[in-house]
């Protein structure tokens, strides 16, 4: 039955966008078949019936049906009992407080030396710590090679974990010399179940909808599953986009383990559409620059003998397809810029079921288990028959990245920010990527700098205190690719990326074209081609955080740390009563931003000072006591200009069609980060909810807000608005409510405006001009004319009997929107909702929502000029023009109430901890600064 050909082993797939991992509809139909017959999973085996088979301990035969999470364990628990080639060690928990574990297996003499076997591969993973050349060329002949094999990340990819399980039966029980060498040459990490929290709430709504008589039919519930399904974790989180900023608990307690122990292979397994084949490495282009050519030499070579192997069963399978690899952010791409041999899988889905292809052929659960443990298996062969070779390149990379005197950038510097709490969240991140980093002790001169914004020094001063991380080090690649500002795409996958975009064929991208970390944090980072004399010192510098002294008028907390958001809730929690300054002032020597909170003593509870401690007692914040209402700069204490907040009452709304990762970033933002009670709604069922309990209600991005809220429940939002309500709306649902037809906000779509397009260029160039008001007294005295500066407004003008023509332009301009693209972001540092932000800000801009606003919706956040307009990614000229001077960030008085629109998502994958703070902004501060509550009577 089966058939494999070249032309069907790599085949080409239909190119669909996909902001996912593993594609849930596999477009093109599947030539792989077995008859179904029970092959054994490894050919020709001879265990020793001395070690627990899964089914023994399971209650079922692997691939039969999909392991539970309890079950799965005690396996593990039984098999790293019975066997002296298995230990078990538990290395967090998730969310839900499920143990996470990984089983070491190798031969028993390696696991009596494994501290030893992790020692030397950490000196050969840092030759600085060798003790000659000598010890380097030994050890990498001498040492056993270290694999780490994942699985099952995305919880609703059943078969990994299945798959995981019997291979460390395999791998326990074998008697096979083969085996036995390959035990001896290899330590093998096993993690069956990277995120079990997705695994079985997926597992619970399959068995919800199964029948007595399963279904092969796809489209049946049994394989849909129900709303977020099983992907992320409990706050539905993309782990395997969790690379990046070791957030979630599943992933940095593991990805530390990794680290640990510098393994040269790391396998990462999925599934994808149940329609497909099955897809391995290398990936296609574009590949991220930092990667070593060496690692992806040999990608390609396990990819040969995975290859082979699946020709033995004459199964189907294609490489060089759907998966790039130009973002660092996936388990395998993590994995190869630290240097290990970094694989993906991804098998056509069955859902622990069978699964009926078009071609009327049964895809069984237990073949796909079946081809995940023929290629684990392939791909630890490979790895024991080339250990030598293989570790040997492992240190010339390492070697070379210490000895590295790059021509070019040299040392990412990043000085100390008024946001403390970022700058320290960044430094810790990069220390928990495995970076180098060290802390000027001084102030010292770098030359030849660029700094975020891609501005050009010849030299800059940096004062004490400075992050200082040198790129000679052995992790350089990574840090690199994490801390690079610009990396460029080649011009031949541009010229390939152009032509599909202008052939309607999608874009060949496969995630983010931007990543780095400095832009996300939004901090004032630099790299250096040459430092002046500097002493540096491993140890942080110190925050000066004053103790809360007795402040006979009051006290003044600073807002410019982001910690100030948790700081907040806690001190409403405990019923303070907080305001916050609406301009900058200044005591003594000291100037206060516009945010900084104000809590006056007459207004407190007596014990104030006692609940400030406790609010502010985890944090490094500074509290400021004051004995007086008068200041030397500025509205004094007692002014208006301190406006008191309203405790914020959020709703977020939550189910289809929300998108379940802008909910899930939302909802872990506000409850987990902030511990901030909030209610999770279904939007389904908004007309029936009393929103009079909220004064926030949260709409995250969604997959179009029209097929669930009615006319009526939209005329409920509008009234509950109009009485005080702080309506926030990010990404589609913005254009939801940009919608002309829904009367929410003034703020339009561009496509939707294109004949007015003059209107609102002469709305920015107003907004920019009452914001530097420059006086000519000429103009008043003798009447001069002053220029009118819109050249882009004459020109639509001209235009603007032709709609037609620009239709057919934004048309076209939308084929080449960005996918994940940094973009300068302009602040109106005078708004509430930018408080804690500096004048500019990297946005991350994803898509072709144009929003266009004007008087009298404010604007706080707009997109630069077009010249100005790219930081970092891929910006084609058409979205270059297209996007100038958008709004991103508006504000909308309606009522009593507001709306706030974010035209793209500022929670993405908790990536942005600078974009972050316009929404904490919009929840913490809008319902006192941007609504009017009533006055108790
Ligand atoms: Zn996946």
């Amino acid at each position: 039955m089966s058939s494999l050909s070249d032309r069907s082993a790599v085949r080409n797939r239909s190119r669909v966008v996909v902001l996912f991992f593993c594609v849930w509809l596999g477009l093109s139909g599947s030539l792989s078949a077995s008859d179904g017959a029970l092959e054994p999973f490894v050919a020709d085996a001879d265990y020793d019936p001395a070690i627990p088979k899964p089914q023994a301990i399971a209650g079922h035969a692997v691939g039969e049906k999909a392991v539970r999470y309890h079950a799965l364990v005690s396996y593990l628990y039984a098999l790293s009992e019975a066997s002296s080639r298995v230990t078990r060690t538990s290395y967090g928990h998730s969310h839900e407080g499920r143990t996470l574990y990984y089983l070491t297996i190798t031969d028993p003499a390696n696991h009596d030396r494994l501290d030893q076997i992790q020692a030397d591969s950490a000196r050969l993973a840092d030759p600085r710590r060798l003790e000659d050349a000598e010890q380097g060329d030994r050890l990498a002949n001498e040492l056993p090679a270290i694999a780490w094999m994942n699985y099952s990340i995305h919880g609703d990819e059943l078969s990994s974990t299945d798959a995981a399980m019997f291979l460390a039966y395999h791998l326990a029980a074998s008697r096979d010399p083969a085996d036995r060498e390959l035990l001896h040459d290899v330590v093998i990490h096993i993690d069956p179940l990277v995120n079990p929290d997705g695994r079985e709430r997926y597992l619970s709504h399959l068995q919800q909808l199964t029948g007595v008589v399963s279904s092969p039919d796809l489209q049946s519930m049994q394989h849909q599953a129900l709303w977020s399904r099983g992907r992320g974790n409990h706050y539905l989180f993309d782990l395997n986009r969790d690379w990046l900023v070791h957030l979630q608990p599943e992933v940095a307690p593991l990805a530390e383990a990794i680290l640990s122990w510098n393994p040269h292979l790391l396998v990462d397994s999925h599934e994808q559409g149940a329609y497909d084949t099955y897809l391995f490495d290398p990936p296609r282009d574009p590949i991220n620059i930092h990667l070593s050519p060496r690692v992806l030499e040999w990608r390609k070579r396990f990819s040969a003998d995975q290859a082979e192997a699946f020709n033995r069963y004459g199964w189907s399978y294609y490489t060089k397809d759907w998966y790039s690899e130009w973002s660092p952010i996936y388990t395998n791409a993590w994995a190869s810029l630290q240097g290990a041999i970094g694989l993906l899988y991804e098998q056509a889905r069955a859902n622990a079921a069978t699964v009926r292809n078009p071609l009327g052929q049964e895809i069984t659960y237990r073949e796909t288990v079946h081809h995940h443990i023929v290629s684990s298996l392939a791909n630890l062969r490979t790895l024991a028959a080339h250990r030598r070779e293989i570790l040997r390149d492992f240190l010339r990379d390492r070697r070379e990245a210490v000895a590295s005197q790059t021509a070019g950038i040299e040392t990412f510097l990043l000085p100390p920010a008024a946001d403390r709490a970022r700058w320290t969240a960044l430094v810790d991140l990069l220390r928990r990527q495995g970076i180098d980093v060290a802390f000027a002790t001084e102030a010292f001169q770098a030359f030849n700098v660029t700094d975020l914004w891609g501005k050009q020094h010849e030299s800059r001063k940096f004062p004490a205190g400075t992050l200082v991380v040198r790129t000679n080090q052995p992790r350089r690649r990574m840090l690199q690719a994490l801390c690079d500002f610009d990396p460029h795409l080649t011009e031949s996958f541009l010229r390939e990326e152009r032509k599909e975009l202008e052939s309607h064929r999608g874009t060949l991208l496969y995630d983010a074209t931007s990543w780095n970390l400095p832009m996300g944090f939004g901090l004032d980072a630099c790299w250096a081609k040459a430092i002046g004399e500097l002493d540096v010192s491993d140890r942080m510098p110190d925050a000066d955080k004053a103790g809360v002294a007795k402040g006979g008028y009051g006290y003044l907390v600073d807002f410019q740390t982001s910690d100030a958001y948790p700081v907040l809730v806690r001190l409403l929690d405990s019923e303070c009563y907080p305001r916050v300054a609406v301009k900058p002032f200044q005591i003594g020597d000291t100037t206060f931003a516009r945010g900084t909170i104000l809590l006056r003593g007459h207004e407190n509870p007596e014990d104030l000072s006692d609940r400030l401690r406790k609010a502010t007692s985890d944090f490094d914040i500074a509290v400021h006591a004051v004995n007086t209402a008068l200041v030397q700069e500025g509205p004094d204490l007692g002014s208006d200009k301190f406006e008191l907040l309203t405790a914020p009452r959020v709703a977020i709304a939550s189910q289809w069609p929300v998108r379940s990762t802008s909910f899930g970033s939302v909802w872990y933002l506000l409850d987990h980060h902030l511990r901030l009670q909030s209610s999770p709604l279904n939007v389904q069922n908004l007309s029936g909810v009393d929103l009079r309990k909220y004064n926030v209600l949260i709409l995250p991005d969604s997959g179009g807000l029209d097929r669930v809220l009615s006319a009526g429940t939209v005329e409920r939002i509008k009234r509950w608005i109009q009485s005080g309500g702080t309506l926030v709306a990010i990404g589609n649902s913005a254009l939801f409510a940009a919608d002309e037809d829904r009367g929410l906000s003034s703020v339009r779509l561009r496509r939707e405006v294109l004949g007015r397009l003059d209107e609102y260029d002469e709305a920015v160039a107003r907004e920019r001009s009452a914001r530097d008001i420059r006086i000519d007294p000429n103009q008043i005295w003798r009447g001069d004319v002053p220029g009118t500066g819109g050249g882009k407004a004459d020109e639509e003008a001209k235009k603007k009997g032709d709609l037609d023509t620009l239709r057919r332009t934004d048309q076209w301009e939308r084929l080449f929107s960005p996918t994940g693209t940094f973009l300068l972001g302009l602040v109106d540092p005078e708004h509430w909702l930018n408080f804690g932000l500096d004048e500019k800000i990297p946005i991350l801009f994803w898509g072709s929502s144009a929003l266009m606003s004007k008087h009298p919706a404010a604007t706080p956040v707009r997109l630069a000029d077009a010249d100005k307009l790219r930081l970092s990614g891929l910006l084609w000229p058409e979205a270059r023009q297209r996007l100038a001077q958008i709004a991103y960030a508006t504000v909308e008085r309606m009522g009593s109430g507001q709306v706030v629109l974010f035209a793209t998502d500022p929670t993405f994958r908790m990536w942005l901890p600078a974009q972050q703070r316009l929404l904490l902004n919009a929840i913490l501060l809008g319902p006192g600064l941007g609504a009017s509550q009533a006055v108790p009577w």
